[in-house]
């Protein structure tokens, strides 16, 4: 029994060093990628839920490895945010946004998702003024999503940052609502433009409480000109029962995965025909 709890023991360990392995070897693979271009933007429409029509899009980012085959940012981005090439890699996941944005028509917007580490280093601000005045984009067609994350770590810094992005016209969006400890704590602490309803509320949509919640917070949003974004959709069950909420944005499967850069206005285009 003693044997063979040493060697259940040697077994975990090896186990362990491989998961050590692998994750340096990724942080290795992520460092050149990042260094060499070697990372891509997705974009995933975000739907008028009234008019049926294309108001602009969600940035993702994506990682073709090139052993590995595509890597999930659930995978790569802890990653990133631990080893700090968030920075640079946020910092170019913006320019490229806004400067993809820059070509569509309608003045359609560009969202950007925005880790909580971009907001514990100075020159966010500076990145998103460069970021806009290198693609000749408007501030006003740039939106940044953030979690309740960003306002938990160091708030009064935060806050400000965001004050002072958001009066050069950038909008704020609350990604993730419901999901945190206190979302609702948030929803006073800053004028969001924008709240996007986590998907794990709109997959139980038809529950009547689920209902009643997110119309509650739609409620919310309207009190203080917030839009409502409702994430994940899938089926036309759901989309039927967050447009009965009141929800005035849509995204997800039922609509369009995200896509790559030069498919996002030939979505737009046939959106139109349709
Ligand atoms: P998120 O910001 O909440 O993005 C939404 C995620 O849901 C995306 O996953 C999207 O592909 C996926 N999704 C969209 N529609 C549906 C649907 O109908 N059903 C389901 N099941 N999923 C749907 P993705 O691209 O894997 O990204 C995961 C997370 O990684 C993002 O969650 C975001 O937190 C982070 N991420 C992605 N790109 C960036 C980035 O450029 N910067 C930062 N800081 N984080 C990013
Ligand atoms: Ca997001
Ligand atoms: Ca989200
Ligand atoms: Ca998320």
């Amino acid at each position: 029994a003693k044997a063979a709890g040493r060697n259940t023991h040697r077994f975990y360990e090896t186990g362990m060093d491989a998961a050590l392995a692998e994750r340096t070897q990724l942080e290795i693979d992520l460092r050149e990628a990042v260094r060499a271009g070697g990372l891509a933007l997705a974009f995933q429409p975000i739907m008028n839920a009234a008019a049926g029509t294309v108001s602009g899009f969600e940035a993702l980012m994506r990682w073709p490895h090139p052993r590995r085959g595509m890597v999930p940012p659930s995978e790569f981005i802890p990653i990133a945010e631990e080893t700090g090439l968030i920075l640079p890699l946020g910092d170019w996941a913006l320019r490229e946004a806004c400067r993809a944005a820059a070509s569509w028509p309608d003045e359609m917007r560009v969202s950007v998702n925005v880790s909580g580490v971009q907001f514990q280093r100075p020159g966010l601000e500076q990145s998103v003024v460069g970021a806009l005045s290198a693609a000749g984009l408007p501030a006003e067609r740039l939106e940044l999503e953030i979690t309740e994350s960003v306002l938990m770590q160091d708030s009064e810094a935060a806050v400000s940052t965001l004050l002072r992005i958001r009066s050069l016209g950038v909008r704020i969006a609350l990604d993730d609502f419901g999901t945190g400890y206190s979302s609702l704590s948030y929803l006073r602490r800053f004028p969001f433009d924008k709240i996007k309803i986590d998907r794990s509320f709109i997959v139980e949509i038809d529950d009547p409480e689920t209902a009643a919640i997110v119309k509650a917070i739609v409620g919310l949003g309207e009190r203080s000109g917030a839009a409502i974004t409702a994430e994940g959709v899938e089926t036309s069950a759901q989309f039927e029962g967050v447009r009965q909420a009141g929800c005035t944005e849509v995204q997800g499967y039922l609509f369009s995965p995200p896509l790559p850069a030069e498919q996002a206005v030939a979505f737009v285009n046939r959106q139109k025909r349709a």
